[in-house]
């Protein structure tokens, strides 16, 4: 059990009419009751405004975290691809509803996604979207760390997918073999990094929404 239940799928709503993402651990009466939104105060009782977000199932993946959260290198391996997989799948969902309120258009939605594969695309899409790149707009929310150590964990992870061997999980640390054959930490806590970026990804792209939404969207 950790900090992180809190902030994982289930624990964050989002306005219809303001668009702005709050989550429950802030505002602890959106656990039972819809109304009235924190930002906006739109209120109804037969249409209220706060629905769930990001809108994929209400699919707990602790289980498995837990399950692979051993000293076993492999499965801090599988954890890295995991949670790689878990935060591009909500990182989509994300992306998609943020389009549809960019582009107002559900079909130009479908468009542009239909023409993009993998998430370095889907990174890019973000900026001719908003004006803004992902990594100032995340940065501008205070999770330059954050970003930092999610790019480091994408590259591990292709490391893995692609079976190269500069990657290598030891002792709990993440580390790579440079092409001068210098091997650099980049984790130095491994089971601790996966736990921290874990918790704070949902947090940090509530932030980049409203960020944007704030800044960029022209209604
Ligand atoms: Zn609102």
């Amino acid at each position: 059990m950790g900090m992180w239940h809190k902030y994982q799928i289930g624990n964050y709503k989002q306005c219809r009419k303001c668009h702005k993402v709050f989550s429950i651990a802030d505002h602890p009466y959106l656990d039972m009751r819809s109304n009235p939104c924190p930002g906006c105060k739109a209120e109804d009782e037969d249409n209220p405004p706060m629905i769930k977000w990001p809108s994929l199932g209400q699919c707990s993946f602790d289980k498995i975290y837990e399950s692979l959260a051993t000293d076993n290198e492999e499965h801090q391996k599988i954890l890295i691809v995991f949670l790689c997989s878990n935060m591009e799948f909500i990182y989509d969902s994300f992306l998609r509803r943020l389009t549809f309120l960019f582009t107002k258009s559900a079909d130009c939605t479908e468009l542009l996604f239909k023409n993009i594969e993998g998430i370095r695309r889907r990174i890019r899409l973000f900026k001719e979207i908003t004006g803004i790149s992902l990594e100032d707009a995340i940065r501008e929310c205070g999770g330059g760390g954050f970003y930092n150590d999610w790019s480091n964990l994408r590259k591990a992870r292709n490391g893995f997918a692609h079976g190269s061997e500069d990657w290598i999980v030891s002792g709990g640390k993440l580390m790579h073999l440079g092409h001068d054959k210098k091997l650099a930490t980049i984790f130095e806590d491994l089971p601790s990094k996966i736990n921290s970026i874990r918790s704070e990804f949902l947090n940090v792209f509530m932030k980049v929404n409203n960020f944007v939404i704030e800044n960029c969207l022209t209604q």
